[in-house]
């Protein structure tokens, strides 16, 4: 039977069950292959009815002895009694009692986990089943590993819980190892010690015993995140691939000038990533890198000097943030970098005319202007440019590899250069960016002063605002940040609002503007101008100045319900402040007293360390949520995780780099079966033009 054949045509495979499983996403019988266990259950993960303690999590299999509704005070429930050979735990239900009740009778084998409770007796309320019958007698005792599949209500329905599941997949995991081709070259399978392919979808699903079980995850894992690193290899080697129409051929008249007139001296950090850059410019080859700077690093006028390169040259140059407020900002700068030469510096923003943004892209069509500043939307839609040639994507870890590509299929001959502040762990940022050429600014200006972190609870705001006073009164400024939850803008905002008013209150011998995401854009423009020219010296802000805001003025930021903001991004509107030669202090104010918002908090305080805090961040939140592989558009992992196995993915990176470095386009005969595989695989994705 071939493996891409659909479920529908197996034995025994009713339209039931066929139609739950392709609801579930499962249509060919590859797909059930890869439809790993989520747990096994074996001696060392299955605990005793005697061994129980309260508030543990625990699985404990057994018979089923009693099963029945009962009446509660309120309610009624569903107990189910379960006795293992030394003792025994009731479950209960109180909420979908009536399915529950019809999953199990008496006598049946059973695998339950939940958090242990005390009731007169160990119970569990509401705690994982699965039914282990085909076994008869309690598996565990007799050495078997037990494997249960994740499943749904629908799934259960259809006769596919973990039992049903096994018993589908057990005649097709039958002799499997003499009936897959193996895809990995040989060489490769020594190399890096992995289980054959066949081998390994057996193992995985009907393990003998725990050492198979690990090296068949091993091997699974290392292919997910082989073939990733592959398809990101072949993107990186068509970039490699293009040929530049505009060349470099040297600095051009205004980098030196320009870099003379700077107000300091480059990092030794910034002046490696200028070097970096310069040989990216001057290669036949297009740019393809990612700056990654913790905040404050100094990667703007990193991108102004790699401007002034181009526009020495004679190209122009796209400049691009997340918002129109960074956008402004770097218009700023730009104007002011290059004063005195002839370069043109133009800004295009949302707020502008029709009538005023046709004479723009006009003017950029012509090459009027050497430098366009914008929001992403600046390279799409109608905007052309005369001869383009290099595209600084600033504050943009939230793009993925692909929308990376598509934002930037205007610009495919470019040169081009991601900038983040988000410190991202490393094997994060060889998935997202797996297929740029990485530089770091790991150096903080000098003379930057530690920003020092407190959190404290309401009881502390009077010695907080008391603080703020002797801040402000000694000429410097101060944020005060409040959260902004989508789901809920409007108690955000009328918190934000509230607050405003109480501290203009508060703060009366000052200046302090509100500024929030509701504004049109000149009216928050304005705002951070008086801002940024100290007419206003308390800002009141939702999160809208979250990214990239550079004011050296402001030393203090006091954060509202600091427990309702993610790590990273706690740390991105910190490091708002202590930018100048003054020490910073940020107050997180915390309202709930939650020990893991506690914890969390407790970390900013702890450190400054922009990676640190964002592996805590990650390992917090899983690595599903910011950065998880839905974001970087690539397809969803099954087996591996980034988080826990960055081991496996830089073995898998280093193979499939070797390999593309050997055979570029997967040409030669062993390879055959990895072009197959890559090109099905990722053949929604891209045109893959890299390959074949
Ligand atoms: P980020 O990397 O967060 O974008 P910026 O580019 O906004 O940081 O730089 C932060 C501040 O540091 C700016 O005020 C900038 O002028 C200043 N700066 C940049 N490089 C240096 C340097 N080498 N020495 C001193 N100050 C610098
Ligand atoms: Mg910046």
């Amino acid at each position: 039977m071939r493996h891409d054949a659909l479920i529908s045509t197996l034995k025994g495979v009713g339209a039931r069950k066929v139609e739950a499983l392709n609801e579930a996403g499962l249509f060919s019988v590859n797909d059930l292959l890869e439809h790993f266990p989520r747990r096994y259950l074996d001696r060392s993960t299955v605990s005793y009815t005697t061994e129980l303690q309260k508030d543990m999590q625990a699985t404990v299999v057994g018979k089923v002895t009693g099963a029945q509704m009962r009446r509660g005070r309120k309610r009624s429930y569903f107990e189910m009694v379960v006795g293992d050979e030394r003792g025994f735990l009731k479950c209960r239900w109180f909420n979908g009692a009536n399915w529950i009740q019809k999953r199990f009778k008496k006598g049946d084998v059973v695998a339950v986990s939940g958090k242990v409770d005390f009731y007169g007796s160990f119970q569990m309320i509401h705690p994982d089943f699965d039914i282990l019958n085909e076994e008869g007698t309690n598996p565990i005792n007799t050495g078997i590993i037990v494997p249960l599949y994740p499943s749904g209500q629908k799934l259960q329905s259809a006769g596919l819980d973990s039992r049903g599941f096994r018993r589908l997949l057990r005649p097709l995991v039958e002799g499997i190892e003499t009936k897959i081709i193996d895809f990995l070259p040989s060489e490769l399978l020594k190399e890096y010690e992995l289980m054959d392919l066949g081998d390994a979808i057996r193992d995985i699903h009907f393990p003998e015993d725990m050492e198979s079980l690990k090296q068949a995850q091993h091997r699974l894992k290392f292919n997910e995140l082989f073939l990733m690193q592959l398809f990101l290899a072949i993107r990186r080697q068509s970039v490699v691939e293009r040929v530049k129409v505009n060349r470099f051929e040297a600095f051009g008249e205004y980098l030196e000038s320009q870099y003379k007139k700077l107000p300091y001296e480059l990092t030794g950090a910034q002046k490696r990533v200028m070097t970096e850059i310069w040989g990216d410019l001057k290669s036949p080859h297009p740019m393809n890198r990612l700056l990654q700077g913790d905040v404050g690093s100094g990667k703007t006028v990193i991108s102004l000097l790699a401007a002034a390169i181009a526009a020495g040259n004679g190209y122009q140059v796209a400049i691009m943030a997340p918002t129109e407020i960074l956008a402004e900002q770097h218009y700023k700068n730009a104007i002011n970098f290059f004063e005195g030469t002839p370069i043109r510096v133009v800004l295009l923003t949302g707020s502008q005319t029709a009538a005023q943004k046709r004479d723009l892209r006009k003017a950029l069509k012509e090459g009027y202007y050497h430098v366009a500043i914008g929001t992403h939307a600046l390279i799409q839609g109608k905007v052309h440019f005369k001869n383009l040639q290099l595209v600084v994507i600033d504050e943009q870890h939230r793009f993925g590899v692909l929308q990376r590509g598509e934002l930037l299929e205007k610009a495919a001959e470019a040169d081009v250069l991601v900038m983040t502040a988000t410190p991202i762990p490393r094997t994060l940022s060889m998935t997202l960016f797996g297929d740029l050429a990485i530089s770091i600014i790991d150096e903080l200006p000098a003379g930057r002063q530690k920003i020092i972190t407190r959190k404290v609870d309401i009881h502390a705001l009077p010695k907080v605002y008391g603080f703020i006073e002797d801040e402000l009164k000694a000429g410097r400024q101060a944020f005060v940040v409040y959260p902004l939850i989508e789901e809920s803008e409007k108690i955000d905002l009328e918190a934000a609002t509230e607050g405003f008013e109480k501290l203009q209150h508060q703060f009366k011998g000052f200046k302090a503007a509100l500024l929030h995401g509701r504004m049109k854009a000149d009216e928050k423009d304005s705002i951070m101008q008086a801002f940024s020219r100290n007419e206003v010296q308390l800002l009141v802000s939702t999160t809208v100045i979250e990214v990239g805001i550079d004011i050296p003025n402001a030393t203090v930021m006091m954060i509202e319900n600091a427990e309702r903001f993610g790590l990273a991004q706690l740390h991105q509107l910190r490091g708002r402040i202590g930018r100048g030669e003054h020490r910073g202090v940020c107050v997180l104010v915390h309202r709930n007293m939650n020990t893991d918002s506690l914890d969390r908090l407790a970390i900013m305080v702890e450190t400054t360390d922009g990676f640190r805090i964002a592996e805590e961040d990650l390992r917090l939140r899983g690595a599903g949520d910011i950065f998880g592989t839905r974001q970087s558009g690539l397809p969803a992992l099954k087996i591996a995780n980034i988080l826990y196995d960055g081991d496996i993915l830089k073995q898998a990176r280093k193979a499939a780099f070797a390999l593309i470095n050997e055979d570029p386009h997967l040409r030669k005969g062993p390879h055959d079966d990895l072009r197959n595989i890559v090109q099905d695989r990722f053949s929604e994705l891209s045109s893959m033009a890299g390959i074949g």
